[in-house]
């Protein structure tokens, strides 16, 4: 893994597109239709968030390519309003209406820009739903993405927010993500290595809305470079020791329908806090307390606890507050149970934080978005 991150790729080499790239371009023509630039007033975002939550914004803005997003920046710029920029809002909390003008891509063009060896360059639009991009990519039985199958969201937000799942982070993977500067309209390509990937984390979040991402470069394999420690991926390898990727993305999704809630039927925006990372002496003092307290290795001095675990020991499995609720089948998910309204759900989280606070003296901070 290490190696094949640190391989060098340089322009020079990319040849020449091999046919399956047309075969991605021929799927993606079919499912996306060139549309307008869209603009909406007064627009519910109900159908922009995961929670489902009934907010309004000023206006929403989509648009379909680079150009156009240029154009539409040049407008909105000037004004004093704030702008977002969302994907599928599988990650955001609108803790009220939004004064001002959301943006989405449409950018939907994919292809294959490299072959070098055993590694493949795919460069993908940032308005792709990201596991439509991994269904493709395990019919090509390309490597990197598999285990992060059916994550909600767009290709750009996942650039954006270093989504993780059963032992792989798309910063990983990542090769090159491309951006529109907000401030002055110039493209601006950050390398993996600038994008500063960590536990959630990326250069994207600490400046937020300084860059659009408009396409990400990801870097896979033709060969098997399979992740397969998770506990109940663990068996594949007793089936065959170097399943395809087809094999590992429908365990992974099975996984997931087990037990996280489709947000087309409850609305969540998945896990709500971070796993909080805490010195070795800190969860050496909690252990006495709490011997069956679980940890992963974070470093020598550090490591992480699962807030799932630190939530069920408080006994907030199923806690509702209005309409929003703890998630009985996984305690890390908020959901909203019955027309919860934001403050429902605001007023939750922070009744999990305080009591996870009050017994292991433990800060969790959230992994959604406040807006
Ligand atoms: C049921 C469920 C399960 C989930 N499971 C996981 C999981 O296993 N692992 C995981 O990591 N996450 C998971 N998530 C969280 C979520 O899917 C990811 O964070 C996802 O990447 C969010 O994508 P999005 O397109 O919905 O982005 P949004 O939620 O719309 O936005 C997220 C952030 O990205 C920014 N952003 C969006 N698009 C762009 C762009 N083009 N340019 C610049 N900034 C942009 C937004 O401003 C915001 O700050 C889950 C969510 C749900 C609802």
């Amino acid at each position: 893994m290490e190696k094949w991150l640190n391989s060098t790729f340089s322009r020079q080499t990319y040849v020449s597109l091999p046919a399956e790239a047309d075969t991605m371009t021929a799927h993606n023509k079919e499912r996306t239709k060139a549309m307008p630039v869209t603009k909406k007033h007064n627009y519910s975002l109900r159908k922009h968030n995961t929670f489902g939550l009934d907010i309004k914004a000023n206006q929403y803005v989509s648009y379909d390519s680079v150009d156009e997003l240029v154009e539409v920046l040049a407008e909105i710029t000037t004004s004093s309003q704030p702008m977002l920029h969302i994907g599928s809002g599988s990650n955001l909390l609108f803790t009220q209406d939004f004064a001002g003008t959301i943006l989405h891509s449409g950018i939907q063009s994919i292809k294959t820009i490299a072959h070098h060896g055993d590694e493949v360059l795919v460069r993908a639009g940032a308005g792709i739903v990201w596991d439509d991009f991994c269904a493709l990519m395990a019919q090509l039985n390309w490597y990197g993405t598999e285990n992060l199958s059916h994550i909600p969201g767009e290709v750009g937000a996942a650039a954006v927010q270093n989504i993780g799942a059963y032992g792989v982070e798309v910063g990983s993977i990542v090769h090159e993500v491309e951006t529109i500067e907000v401030s002055t309209g110039r493209p601006r390509v950050f390398q993996a290595t600038e994008c500063h990937y960590d536990y959630r984390d990326s250069i994207f979040k600490h400046r937020h809305g300084e860059y659009i991402v408009t396409a990400v470069v990801f870097r896979l394999s033709t060969t098997p470079r399979v992740h397969l420690d998770y506990g109940a991926l663990q068996q594949l390898r007793n089936n065959d020791p170097v399943p395809s990727t087809q094999t590992i993305r429908d365990a992974v999704i099975a996984i997931r329908e087990s037990k996280l809630p489709s947000p087309d039927r409850l609305g969540s925006a998945g896990s709500f806090f971070k796993n909080p990372v805490i010195s070795i002496e800190a969860y050496a003092g909690l252990l006495r307390t709490y011997p069956g307290m679980p940890h992963y290795p974070v470093d020598e001095r550090q490591v992480k606890v699962p807030a799932a675990w630190l939530i069920e020991q408080c006994g907030l499995k199923g806690r509702c507050h209005g309409g929003a609720a703890v998630y009985e089948r996984q305690p890390l998910i908020l959901v909203n149970k019955n027309h919860a309204t934001p403050s429902d759900i605001v007023a939750l989280a922070e009744q999990v934080k305080e009591s996870v606070y009050q017994k292991f003296n433990i800060q969790l901070q959230p992994e959604v978005n406040y807006i």
